[in-house]
């Protein structure tokens, strides 16, 4: 027997103590054991080869795989074998880190958070993880390589699969495509598809590959605050509708009344014995004025409730304010003294006309009003205004020393049908606010209480 050692360290038995020596006497019964099945395999046959054998050595566990070939002898001479052998333990190590490495990604794999899959170009699943298969309700068995992914969605979602799959193998990926997955028991549950798409060595599409979110919980959270929300615009609607049935009822139940009465009275002048004609006549332009007040009533409502469209023109801001105070100056006969301080240069604003003024006649008609009602000796009126060019804006500022706004009632101005008026209807600040935005400007109050109510508004510059 003659031995070669590469590595004479590793030997059980050093070389030289190994002549003459049986497998027995040098190696452990297991290993043993090995050797002799494969030294029978290699007389029977001429040669064993990859047989593989576990050493205990001081150094630690060692593995050694070897091929056994029989020599050729004389007649009659004892059977003689060559035996190769070399150490596979780093191998081994290898072999066994990349195995449990396999087993941990499988793992991971296996009980993701989302569902993982694998399908043919003709969408057979080829691989799927053990999350997605749960939420399917079949068995690994059951779809491998027998049922296709598109198979297990609803017709609609087919209808998105069938549009998005030519891009998934043009573009390489297709993101966040929600569809509609049939489980095995028929339910339904909503599925987020990331898929990419897996190509060979010459660039043909092969496979894809894609993670599945459940998003039911989502879709139908999402589903119910869409639900929700025509809910409350329908509730808001039929408020709305309300409200402006209450205030239609209570803005026409006084002229109404009076009406009624006014008629009557005439009437019953009428028929008196001698009727008096100019009582009788008082009382039927009583009733006509009344009328007009309901009409006008309904006129503004109208309004409220329809902005139509609409033009404008470039026109001069300071011009149409100063007309419009000049008419409340008549109109309400006041001695009004109104100051106008013009900050500098005002260019032409762009909106429309009409607008404007039935904005510069609400809020003057307010500030007269809230003046006179209150007893102000020395009513006055000051007009601030001002071009800001870096917001491309006219900003105007109107001013009364009348008694204010309450600080309860200050967020309530803009607000359809708030008024503190017994005769008021509560439109004109929120009419005002819808004209001026619709011509793209802004309509505030001071936040301040008392000492005189503060108005501000802003208009495009006319380009
Ligand atoms: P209305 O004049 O019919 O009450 P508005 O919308 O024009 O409706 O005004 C709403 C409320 O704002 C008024 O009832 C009043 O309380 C308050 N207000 C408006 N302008 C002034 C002002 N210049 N001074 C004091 N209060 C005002």
């Amino acid at each position: 027997m003659s031995i070669h050692a590469s590595r004479p360290e590793l030997l059980v038995v050093p070389a030289e103590e190994m002549i003459g020596k049986t497998v027995h006497d040098i190696l452990p019964p297991d290993a043993t054991d090995v050797v002799m099945l494969a030294l029978r395999e290699a007389n029977e046959t001429g040669r064993s080869y990859g047989r593989q054998i576990k050493l205990q050595v001081p150094q630690g566990t060692l593995w050694f795989e070897f091929s056994i070939a029989r020599k050729s002898v004389l007649a009659g001479e004892q059977p003689c074998f060559v035996v190769l052998s070399h150490d596979i333990t780093e191998r081994k190590k290898t072999t066994e880190w990349l195995r449990k490495s396999l087993e941990e990604i499988e793992d991971l794999y296996n009980h993701a958070a989302c569902g993982y899959h694998s399908l043919d170009k003709d969408g057979t699943i080829r691989r799927i993880n053990d999350t997605e298969l749960a939420w399917l309700g079949y068995t690994r068995d059951e779809v491998i390589g027998k049922m296709k992914w598109p198979d297990l969605l609803t017709s609609a979602s087919q209808k998105i699969f069938k549009k998005d799959y030519p891009r998934l193998m043009k573009q390489g990926h297709i993101n966040n495509i929600e569809v509609e997955i049939i489980r095995r028991d028929g339910t339904i549950f909503n599925g987020l598809i990331n898929a990419s798409a897996i190509y060979d060595t010459s660039g043909d599409y092969v496979m894809n590959r894609a993670t599945v979110f459940d998003i039911t919980e989502r879709t139908r959270l999402e589903r119910e605050t869409i639900e929700l929300r025509d809910e409350m615009a329908e509730l808001q609607k039929l408020h709305v509708a309300a409200q402006t049935a209450a205030a239609f009822a209570h803005e026409l139940n006084q002229p109404l009344l009076a009406i009624a009465s006014y008629s009557k009275a005439a009437l019953m002048l009428l028929q008196a014995g001698k009727p008096d004609l100019d009582k009788a006549r008082l009382a039927i332009e009583g009733s006509e004025r009344q009328a007009h007040r309901a009409g006008q009533a309904i006129r503004e409502m109208l309004e409220f409730l329809s902005l139509k469209e609409f033009s404008t023109e470039a026109f001069d801001l300071t011009k149409e304010t100063i007309a419009a105070v000049n008419v409340a100056k008549l109109e309400y006969e006041l001695k009004l003294h109104p100051v106008f301080r013009i900050i500098n240069e005002i260019p032409l604003i762009q909106a429309n006309r009409t607008h404007l003024q039935r904005v510069l006649h609400n809020l003057l008609h307010n500030c007269t009003e809230a003046m006179r009602e209150a007893g102000v000796l020395t009513p006055s009126i000051i007009v601030t205004m001002r071009s800001i060019k870096d917001e491309n804006v006219v900003q105007m500022t109107i001013q009364d020393n009348g008694p204010g706004f309450k600080k309860e009632n200050i967020q309530h101005l803009f607000e359809p049908f708030f008024t503190t008026k017994t005769r008021g209807i509560g439109l004109g600040l929120a009419i005002s606010r819808s004209l001026i935005e619709a011509n793209g400007g802004q309509l505030w109050v001071d936040l301040q209480e008392g000492s005189g109510a503060i108005f501000h508004l802003t208009l495009p510059i006319a380009t």
